[in-house]
């Protein structure tokens, strides 16, 4: 981070929080702040709030920002800058790249926030130096990334790598996409504590309903973890069957991308080794053989800054060559 180092200021936009900063082109995160997103206030109030701390940040630290790189859910043209849809935000049709651009007078890049998660982690996380890495975020949904030879892949019309929503169980448990049986609705955070929530009322998880002080809708899947660590054996149950549903969304796309690095990030994997030792062996059990064993499976290494270390970093990548 010498005084030739070049910076580019990066942005998650996420649907309870926002998280900017600025950082360098070896991928060290220099300056950092984040605020909760006001997703009723709409749009146009979340992306002037953003500006306000985006300059604010780049005052402080001196200016010289080159390009800046936004990441965003849902669905998006990477091109035009414009996402379809944020059905977690309830935002339709909103150009965040142009809207940001107008903010900070900087060049703006948009790209999906898993896909930025996953390029973050490869660049100066989990995945340094891997040749093929796939990322599975398990938060209040489960983002997926791709990143082949250093380049995020896109697929033809920005999707891919929606991990989250291979069908796993046909016919199975409704999914917020509107289809049913997808990943996400069985071993993202937001399935576990629903599954663990299931059990604490029908009376079959008073130890999970103790730590969780008796209200059941406190009940997170850190909680469900904790109490499966402690011998729980609903929260055993509960961790099983979402790990023996990860495992078979995991092993799909190994079999189907040959990966050297597997990253697991998001609160769920916060859990640790009573997450991942199982997660592993069940993986070796599904997967062929010789893609298994050229696989590292590896909890994420940036936590919540993966997005905004990416996002920036990709605007890097993104500005060097033609567009
Ligand atoms: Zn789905």
């Amino acid at each position: 981070m010498g005084p030739t180092s070049n910076y580019f200021l990066g942005v998650d936009l996420g649907g309870t929080t926002v998280g900017i900063g600025i950082v360098s082109d070896e991928g060290n995160l220099v300056a950092y702040t984040s605020m909760a997103t006001e997703v009723n206030r709409g749009p146009h109030h979340v992306v002037s709030v953003i500006g306000k701390a985006a300059r604010n940040l780049i005052g402080v630290f001196g200016g010289g920002i080159l390009r800046a790189g936004m990441g965003a859910p849902g669905p998006l043209d990477t091109r035009t800058g414009v996402v379809y849809e944020m059905p977690n935000l309830g935002w339709e049709r909103v150009p965040l790249r142009s809207m940001l651009e107008e903010e900070i007078g900087i060049r703006t890049y948009l790209d999906n926030d898993a896909n930025a998660a996953a390029f973050g982690e490869w660049w100066v996380g989990a995945g340094v130096g891997a040749h093929a890495l796939v990322c599975f975020t398990l938060g209040t949904g489960i983002g997926g990334g791709i990143v082949i030879d250093g380049e995020v892949y896109r697929g033809v019309s920005d999707a891919a790598g929606e991990f989250g929503h291979m069908i796993i169980q046909p016919g199975g448990r409704a999914c917020h996409c509107g289809k049913s049986g997808c990943l996400e609705a069985y071993a993202s955070a937001t399935a576990i504590s629903a599954r663990a929530g299931e059990l604490a009322r029908a009376g079959r998880a008073p130890a999970l309903l103790d730590l969780a002080g008796g209200d059941v809708s406190s009940l997170t899947s850190q909680l469900v973890a904790r109490a499966a660590q402690n011998g729980d054996e609903a929260a055993r149950r509960v961790m099983e069957e979402a790990i023996e549903y990860l495992a078979i969304g995991v092993s799909n796309v190994m079999n189907a991308l040959n990966p050297d690095v597997v990253v697991i990030g998001g609160g769920v994997a916060e859990a640790g080794d009573i997450l991942f030792a199982p997660l592993a062996e069940r993986i070796r059990e599904l997967t062929f053989e010789v893609v298994d064993s050229a696989a590292k499976i590896v909890p994420a290494m940036l936590g919540s800054r993966a997005g905004t270390v990416g996002a920036a970093g990709i605007a890097m990548r993104r500005g060097e060559g033609p567009e």
